[in-house]
């Protein structure tokens, strides 16, 4: 539905946003950029809206070329951070405002402005300013204005980022639930993972300009493709500590521990566990890392425990009423299965 191929954008000034970046997102895909501030996710998002000219590149919306093409005739709408309300106009005005930019008759978008106000639980605002109305109202407001045109594409920047921590919440659920329902392609910026995570079909993580990974929130969760994945997606940043295969394992930070299969003696990598498949152990253990308890953070029904050892800091989550003493000594053993082994940093398997 939308193909982004060999997309570069360099700004005045240098700064390369975008670097030969390809992209697809199929057909009713809801379809989430993530990455840290300045990977290029909005430069993105606006290429593909018309709102940003490219160096290089082209890109498709259904099928044809829209690179030269202007924002108004791409048949996307793009739901804005500050969702873009016009203050001086009611809701019903504001919903129906690109029906009247496109002179479908009064009577008509009028209807239509109802109809999608109706969807989205607005009825009895309508005849309301957006100043009368609070942040999660706004939202959707700004959401019923995308529906309103049947577009063939949502484009919505970082949707979530204005409203508090308990709204933004019951706003993601209701979104996931209107694209269900309509099945329009959607792709939206966050830098949120938990929000990627939760809403997206699939996700691409962004690293400077290029596409780090795409995958399903599970394979971007479970087999990050690059340290750089595997560091940003998490709730409690992954483990990463340097090693070497030798005799059919692998050694580090002094803990022994088994090798995926064909890693040559002497092969250099990185290993990788999250600190929920990480078990503490109060006993000497040969496969788990030596360390003192430096650490110890509450999670709600569980705590993050921070060991540190000769040169390294492991951290394990261990259930509620499982805590062991600051200063004592411990060992954090990976769960079999469950580590990542990283090779000229790509992903070499899992042990
Ligand atoms: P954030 O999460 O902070 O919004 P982002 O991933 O959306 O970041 P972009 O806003 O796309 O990142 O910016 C990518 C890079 O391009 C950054 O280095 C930024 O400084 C630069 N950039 C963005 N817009 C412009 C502009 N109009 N002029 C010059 N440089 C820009």
């Amino acid at each position: 539905m939308i193909s982004v191929q060999g997309l570069t954008k360099v700004f005045p000034g240098g700064a390369r946003a975008l670097d030969s970046l390809d992209l697809d997102v199929g057909e009713g895909e809801f379809f989430a950029l993530l990455g840290p501030s300045g990977c290029g996710k909005t430069t993105l998002l606006r290429s593909i809206a018309g709102l940003e000219t490219p160096t290089s590149g082209r890109i498709a919306i259904g099928g044809s070329d829209v690179t030269a093409l202007p924002p108004g005739r791409r048949d996307v709408a793009m739901v804005f951070q500050d969702y873009a309300l016009f203050p001086h106009m009611d809701v019903t005005a504001n919903i129906a405002y690109p029906l009247r930019i496109k002179k479908t008759p009064r009577a008509r978008r009028e209807a239509r402005a109802a109809e999608v106000a109706a969807r989205l639980s607005l009825t009895e605002l309508l005849g309301r300013r957006p100043g009368q109305l609070s942040g999660g109202q706004q939202q959707r407001v700004a959401l019923a204005r995308a529906i309103a045109c049947r577009p063939r594409a949502f484009l919505f920047d970082e949707p979530l980022s204005n409203l508090d921590a308990r709204l933004r919440l019951e706003a993601r659920t209701f979104l996931k639930r209107l694209q269900d329902e309509l099945g329009v392609t959607t792709v939206f910026v966050t830098h949120d993972q938990s929000e990627a995570l939760a809403l997206a079909h699939r996700i691409a993580v962004m690293d400077a300009g290029r596409i780090a990974q795409v995958g399903t929130p599970a394979e971007i969760f479970h087999r990050p493709a690059t340290t750089f994945v595997a560091s940003f997606i998490g709730a409690t940043p992954m483990n990463l500590l340097p090693g070497e295969a030798g005799g059919g394992a692998l050694h580090v930070a002094g803990a022994v521990l088994p090798a995926p299969e064909g890693l040559p003696d002497g092969e250099r990598v990185v290993y990788g566990v999250r600190p929920e498949y990480t078990d503490l152990s109060a006993t000497r253990r040969d496969d788990g890392f030596a360390g003192e308890v430096a650490v110890l953070e509450n999670l709600g029904t569980a705590t993050l425990v921070t060991l540190e050892g000769a040169g390294h800091l492991v951290q394990a989550v261990v259930p509620e009423g499982h805590e062991p003493a600051v200063g004592a000594a411990a060992w954090a053993v990976p769960r079999r299965g469950r580590a990542l082994v990283y090779r000229d940093d790509r992903l070499a398997g899992q042990a």
